[in-house]
């Protein structure tokens, strides 16, 4: 940018500095450049930016969050390669980086259903963030030994729109008349989610290793279309067991889960009595950014 306009010293300047849970050991400098001090310079967001996050289209493609990503954290290159537990602490911080450090989080009260609202400080939220590990394993009943990894925010960005389809079809299903059509589309819909949960689960697995025995060493696949292969093949059993690990490892991060009070359910308490409930508070963008 030009350094001789006078306004220079009144552009934005980095306001949160944070760490993320993967540390950076996933990435290349081409996706994020990491400093050396493992924080990263948050800038608040531009109008520009508040204005990408109001677009639906752009929420939903995960456009608004790249591109927010990319204008108020320089460091970040290509932010769809970030794994998904990185960028819901990224966003914490943008938000705190633009409105300061408290966020308003909220979920639906189990009881009444009326949505139970708290606030949270941004800095507290990152400084109590969970880190990754490079790698996470476990072996099967079989003795294959199955190495995962977090997700990607490319493939978080699949199964939201992959969600939000899923959902509106099942309310033009729900419109269907005749039994047999109804079905069919009901069908069609199921197949569509679980050959996307079937890409989440190897877009999650890095490597599987074939133990040695007396003759062979150990193999590692690496080899996506094989490890496609194993998995259309390997028995519902392991495939449950692999989602279990990716929900664990997605869970991973900034601490979602808080206790939260609901007005509602509280007055019809005795007094000085408050009904709470644990939830995991939504942290995700779309609601995120337009709950405000
Ligand atoms: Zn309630």
């Amino acid at each position: 940018m030009s350094n001789n306009n006078p306004l220079a010293g009144h552009f934005r300047t980095p306001k949160v500095y944070t760490s993320i849970p993967s540390g950076g050991k996933f990435y290349t400098s081409d996706v994020v450049d990491m400093p050396t001090t493992g924080e990263l310079p948050v800038f608040p967001m531009t109008a520009k930016d508040e204005i990408m996050l109001k677009n639906p289209d752009a929420l939903l493609n995960g456009e608004a969050v790249a591109s927010v990503l990319i204008s108020c954290i320089p460091a970040i290159k290509q932010p769809r390669k970030l794994v998904s537990n990185d960028i819901d602490a990224l966003l914490v911080a943008v938000q705190a980086s633009t409105y300061g450090d408290e966020l308003d989080v909220g979920a639906d009260c189990p009881q009444c259903g009326e949505q139970a609202s708290a606030i949270l400080s941004a800095e507290v939220v990152l400084a109590n963030m969970e880190t990754l590990d490079k790698n996470y394993e476990f072996t099967t009943n079989t003795g294959l030994l199955i190495s995962m990894k977090p997700f990607s925010y490319e493939t978080s960005v699949k199964a939201g729109v992959a969600n939000f389809r899923s959902t509106r079809s099942l309310q033009s299903i729900d419109a269907i008349e005749d039994e047999m059509d109804k079905i069919k589309a009901f069908n069609q819909n199921f197949i569509e989610l679980a050959s996307l949960n079937f890409d989440i689960l190897v877009d999650s697995i890095n490597a599987i290793t074939v133990p040695s025995d007396q003759d062979n060493d150990p193999i590692v696949v690496k080899d996506v279309e094989h490890i496609k292969e194993f998995l259309e093949n390997a028995s519902a059993e392991i495939g449950t067991q692999l989602e279990q690990f990716i929900e664990e490892i997605g869970s991973k991060g900034i601490q979602k889960k808080m206790e939260l009070t609901c007005v509602k359910c509280s007055e019809e308490l005795p007094e000085e009595e408050e009904f709470t409930f644990e939830s995991a508070v939504n942290f995700n963008t779309v609601n995120f950014f337009t709950a405000s």
